[in-house]
């Protein structure tokens, strides 16, 4: 199985290549050759599966000869250490948590994935590999998680010296081993400016096997798919529709999941919420795509993205016909003030308490059944990305109530916080890389 560009013009590459080079050189997107259908055997026996045993045989089926099926399995195995729980908040709307990793994030499911996949890879090289991060708060986070203690590779992050929440900035510099953090003096953009420096700097290259942890790479992608099925193995009542409703920023939750569609999994429909940054909703009523620059700040930050990365991904998987896409896809935008209602409202009507992102989607949902008369004859299904205790200040101011925080995110306030401190300055970030490292 080979993997290529959405853009056709670098030439395809093995899984190892697309996922250690993570981005092709013309900045497309990888894509896999073939997307082939899981086989009804699979389907009806579904229910006696365990999610590892299942998201194994998805992942097997999607990468077929790519990697040798038991390390696959092993990775798998390593990587679903947590569930995906199908919530029942009303009727027969139901939340799928994906909090439950170590970082209370959906982003926890790609990178603990991930990370074990370059594990993998780099195990059969036995170079030593080096993975540069920047991070504007959640992704360092499970990135670092997930590569806590993965023999031959060390992780360095880049975040903005006072841009990150306490509890962000506690998950990305306390874990120590292969986990190294920079406080940058600078913002995010300065970050992330000076990760694309290194990777293009000649010299530092031959010096140091680099490789990116982004959102883009496939590897973050594949394990998203493995929760969609988590869903559908869990619904009560499997005759009626699946209506998915994902709150998106770069649509990679959402692009994993119409990959699970293609495979065969029966979603009837998409919903894409997202909130001002409302590229992808537009798209679908105007046919014209403008990226917002700069991303509007909203509460659900997550979701601040102005130019959908995966955007490509999708476009390719339907040959660019809108048509088809509105057909999968339909997409709804919220404003702070509405996402805080619906907070709030569910809050109060349902005792269920959602983070911004979730409450988005929520809403989305909702709106979707409303108005296609659709209410009490389909499962819906939003997806919750992050654990309500992330947004501590919001969620409880709007709810009025206090909101536990899970006793291992609360023990980190404790652990003290190890961090260089970088200048905004390319030369001095080498030098760093090459003292310590090399
Ligand atoms: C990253 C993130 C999102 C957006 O996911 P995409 O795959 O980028 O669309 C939504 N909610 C939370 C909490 C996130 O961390």
């Amino acid at each position: 199985m080979q993997f290529y560009s959405t853009k056709h013009i670098s030439p395809n590459v093995d899984l190892e290549e697309a996922v250690m080079k993570s981005q092709p050189s013309d900045k497309g997107l990888y894509m896999p050759e073939v997307i082939t259908p899981l086989p009804a055997s699979f389907f009806e026996g579904i229910k006696d599966l365990t999610f590892a045993e299942m998201a194994f045989e998805v992942a097997h089926c999607l990468l077929e000869d790519s990697i040798d099926k038991e390390a696959l399995k092993k990775i798998v195995w390593d990587a679903l250490q947590f569930d995906a729980p199908l919530q029942s908040v009303h009727d027969d709307i139901a939340c799928l948590e994906l909090f439950h990793g170590p970082t209370l994030a959906f982003k926890d499911f790609g990178a603990q994935f991930m990370a074990r996949l370059m594990g993998h890879f780099v195990k059969e090289s036995q170079e030593k590999q080096y993975v540069l991060v920047a991070t504007s708060g959640d992704t360092g986070g499970a990135v670092a998680r997930g590569f806590f203690q993965v023999p031959n590779i060390e992780v360095i992050i880049l975040y903005p010296s006072g841009k990150v929440s306490d509890l962000q900035e506690k998950q990305l510099t306390t874990l120590g081993h292969n986990i190294s953090a920079l406080e940058v003096n600078g913002t995010f953009d300065d970050c992330q400016a000076l990760v694309k420096t290194a990777f293009n700097d000649e010299e530092l290259n031959q010096k140091m096997r680099l490789a990116s942890a982004n959102s883009i790479s496939l590897a973050r992608l594949i394990p998203q798919m493995f929760y969609y099925f988590r869903a559908y193995q869990q619904l009560k009542d499997k005759s009626k529709p699946m209506i998915v409703c994902v709150p998106s920023g770069n649509f990679g939750n959402i692009t994993a999941g119409l990959i699970a569609k293609r495979m065969g999994l029966p979603i009837a429909k998409f919903i894409a919420a997202t909130n001002a940054n409302k590229v992808f909703p537009e798209y679908l009523k105007t046919e014209n795509y403008h990226p917002i620059s700069p991303s509007i700040a909203t509460y659900s930050n997550a979701m601040d993205v102005g130019n959908p990365s995966n955007f490509q991904r999708i476009i390719d998987l339907y040959d660019g016909d809108i048509e088809s896409i509105r057909q999968d896809i339909s997409a709804y935008s919220y404003t702070d003030a509405e996402t805080l209602e619906t907070l709030k409202e569910v809050y109060n009507e349902y005792g269920y308490v959602m983070c911004p992102h979730t409450a988005i989607a929520y809403r989305g949902l909702m709106e979707y059944l409303r108005t296609n008369g659709l209410e009490k004859q389909v499962n819906g299904i939003f997806l919750a990305t992050a654990h309500p205790s992330k947004f501590i200040d919001i969620v409880e101011e709007t709810i009025g109530t206090s909101v536990e925080i899970p006793a291992d995110l609360a023990a980190l306030k404790d652990k003290e916080k190890v961090a260089g401190w970088l200048e905004v300055d390319f030369e001095t970030f080498k030098e760093y890389l090459v003292g310590r490292f090399i």
